[in-house]
């Protein structure tokens, strides 16, 4: 196995993540049917073919007039009219609406012609003589009350979706009111995760002394799953760099993006470290970000290569600092990165000037503020803070600390489950 001469090389946080994200280009759309689309990136935009709503309707059950006819009612001079049709939803009536004339309409129908304005059916006495139904108005109505017009909601041509938005439930009700049901969206990327480290158990295994369980590949099979990838492989290794180098290339060959977990540090047996000269174009990288300064990156046949360091915070917070938004530029997304949220710090937060760091805070809504607190040691081998964190408030590369009381930005994880509804 070769190992790489060079040494690490070092970057900020900004240049690793221009290296990275300037690495991606996004794959290939493919068509979806609609009931597939949800959390995808829509690729085109998509414009309204035809009007919405695509004729104008009633938005009450009630009576359809003319609205000048009832100018003058009043409840002490009611105006009655002779209910001339009744239109239900999904009917087109051929009947024209004269002068002094009223007709039942059920909302959705077309409004007929000649009209111009719905009454509620609460809003009018009914009264009846034989076979022939009456209606009573004691108020006059504004014209175009309870009607929606053809088009008020999107007109023929208008943008409906632009491309590289997430679709999400409602826009799904959107395209299908529009006759959309073949979606292009972005191919979800295929992720091959390779796990290092003669410590780690399964999740299935008993503990033995000296050896945890693997907890980063459970979380990065959920979080590619967020994201919209799909793991193609994910596996376990031994630092046995010769094992390692030979999984590495094997998990190339049915992937858009490969993802190592430890062995990029400085220990005496990291592997991934010494299979990088094999693997051509990758590098070894100290990227000047807290947690997660290790790591290893490339683009290996066309495919991304992210070495991420072993410890789960780091993990947590390089996926969602660098390779997430990777992820979702290669399916087309506009938005790579999580919500981001301005927040205050309750306490100092300490970083060091020259490094970007990610710290796991909660957050509480006080004041009219979001106040995030840290959830916990910034140690990275710990799993609490991660599990507890709402968010990662982002301490940036000019700044030694964020002082109590002053602002920054956060990665928005999870809403507070806490939050009065
Ligand atoms: P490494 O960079 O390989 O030296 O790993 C750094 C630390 O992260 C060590 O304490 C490892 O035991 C731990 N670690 C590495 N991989 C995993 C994993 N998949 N799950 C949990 N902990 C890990
Ligand atoms: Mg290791």
């Amino acid at each position: 196995v070769a190992s790489i001469g060079a040494g690490p090389r070092s970057l900020s946080f900004a240049e690793a993540r221009r290296a990275i994200l300037d690495a991606v280009t996004p794959l290939a759309t493919e068509v979806v049917p609609l009931s597939d689309a949800r959390g995808r990136a829509l690729r085109e935009s998509v414009r309204a073919e035809h009007p919405l709503p695509p004729f104008t309707n009633s938005s009450m059950d009630g009576f359809a007039v003319r609205a000048d006819d009832l100018a003058v009612a009043r409840v002490e001079r009611p105006i009655e009219l002779p209910v001339v049709d009744v239109i239900p939803a999904g009917r087109l009536s051929r009947r024209v609406l004269e002068r002094a004339e009223a007709a039942r309409i059920m909302t959705g129908a077309p409004i007929p012609e000649g009209a111009d304005a719905v009454v509620p059916f609460e809003e009018c006495e009914r009264s009846s003589f034989g076979t022939l139904e009456r209606v009573r108005f004691t108020r006059p109505v504004a014209r175009g009350a309870n009607v929606r017009d053809a088009g008020a909601d999107l007109s023929i041509g208008d943008e409906a979706l632009t491309a590289g938005r997430e679709i999400s439930p409602h826009d799904i009700a959107l395209l299908a009111a529009l006759g959309r049901h073949r979606i292009p969206v972005g191919a979800r990327p295929r992720v091959a995760i390779l796990s290092t480290g003669d410590e780690l158990l399964r999740v299935d295994e008993p503990l033995r002394e000296g050896a945890i369980r693997d907890s980063n590949v459970p979380m990065l099979e959920a979080l590619l799953d967020e994201c919209g990838c799909r793991v193609s492989r994910a596996e376990r290794v031994s630092d046995d760099p010769s094992e390692v180098a030979r999984r590495l290339h094997a998990a190339f060959e049915a992937a858009d993006a490969v993802l190592t977990i430890g062995g990029v540090s400085a220990g005496d047996f990291d592997p991934v470290k010494q299979s990088l000269g094999d693997l051509g174009n990758a590098e070894l990288w100290r990227v000047a970000m807290k947690p997660g300064r290790p790591q290893a990156f490339g683009v290996v046949d066309g495919k991304l290569f992210h070495g991420l360091p072993g410890n789960p915070a780091s993990v947590a917070c390089v996926f969602e600092a660098l390779t997430r938004p990777a992820l979702r530029k290669l399916q087309g997304f506009m938005a790579l990165d999580r919500p981001r949220l301005d927040v205050r710090a309750a306490v100092a937060i300490e970083s060091r000037e020259g490094r970007t760091d990610f710290v796991r805070v909660t957050l509480a809504r006080r004041d009219g503020a979001w106040w995030a607190h840290p959830a916990g040691e910034p140690i990275s081998g710990h799993l609490t803070p991660q599990s507890r964190a709402h968010a990662l408030l982002v301490v940036p590369e000019a700044l030694a600390v964020v002082p109590a009381g002053d602002s920054a930005e956060a990665l928005l994880l999870r809403w507070p489950e806490d939050m009065p509804g």
